[in-house]
């Protein structure tokens, strides 16, 4: 019987010292996502370098809006499961929500542990900054990267950019952040997350998961242009009418329903675990899809 216990990775390369630029336009905080050579892919690298940059432009009293972007061709195409730079089992003494250490941890703790932290955790913190926040959205936006938009309060998507949480091809129900049925209607939700196929830009903006479409080449320019009107307004009451929605939505159970969901998340991973020994296949898409055959 295996303990379950994660072996380290053999070696973890990263090709950036800076997973996520910043820069400030006059009142607007840039962050952009760059792995563009790994589609963003998001390590925990990335992920903690978003959170410290989330809060820098907080803490910058001359920052009013935030607006969220990646390099290259694609926003995200979701978390990093497989590239030299995956660093899941590393340990991270600086931890934000705050969880302790996933990566000494055995058995379902290990993946609990983390994702309470590097997903649920900061994505939750993240949604409720008290500034508002815009992601500029081309090309892949897959499964975390999906987390990444959602948590913004607009999204403004190029015309070839496209949506798509296909997890459930990895017998998991849907990513950590789980928001399908508040950013869709329930049928359409559905529909999204069993066939986890792509959603183009049009669609999502037709069913009201997106504020704006633009053509690829004017994308930058329409984020910053509603950007600036936001600067434009009042801070506090900018804040207020931002977590006046946050709090309605999770009255209306966002918040409960995500924690119950996170709990069946989780009994995907400990059964992926459970019937392919290991804990870093538990995101593996190929050796997922031939667990949950039976193969
Ligand atoms: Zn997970």
């Amino acid at each position: 019987m295996t303990d379950l216990v994660a072996p380290r990775e053999a070696e973890i390369v990263y090709e950036t010292e800076e997973p996520v630029l910043y820069e400030t336009r006059g009142a607007i905080a840039v962050l952009t996502m760059n792995r563009p050579g790994f589609g963003n892919t998001q390590n925990s690298q990335m992920t903690y370098a978003l959170d410290q940059l989330f809060l820098r432009a907080v803490n910058d009293d001359a920052v009013r809006v935030i607006v969220l972007r990646g390099a290259g061709k694609h926003f995200s195409s979701g978390h990093d499961i497989g590239t030299p730079g995956r660093d899941v089992t590393s340990s991270w003494p600086d931890r934000k929500m705050p969880w302790y250490d996933h990566a000494n941890k055995p058995g379902a703790e290990f993946n609990y542990a983390r994702e309470q932290e590097v997903y649920l955790g900061m994505c939750r913190r993240w949604r409720d900054l008290p500034k508002p926040t815009i992601a500029c959205v081309q090309g892949a936006c897959i499964a975390g990267g999906l987390m990444l938009a959602w948590v913004c309060d607009l999204i403004i998507a190029s015309d070839d950019a496209f949506f798509a949480d296909p997890v459930l091809r990895m017998g998991i129900p849907g990513v950590e952040y789980f928001a399908h049925p508040f950013e869709l209607h329930p049928r359409i939700a559905k529909e999204f997350l069993m066939l986890g196929e792509r959603m183009p830009a049009a669609r999502a903006y037709q069913m009201g998961m997106v504020n704006r479409i633009a053509p690829r080449d004017q994308l930058e320019a329409e984020t910053f242009a509603v950007a600036e009107k936001l600067a434009q307004l009042p801070r506090f009451g900018l804040m207020l009418a931002k977590q006046a929605i946050n709090q309605i939505e999770d009255i209306q159970g966002k918040r409960t329903g995500m924690d119950t969901v996170f709990q069946t998340h989780h009994l995907a991973h400990a059964h992926n675990d459970l019937i392919s020994g290991s804990h870093l296949a538990g995101h593996d898409a190929k050796s997922m899809a031939k667990a949950n055959k039976g193969e």
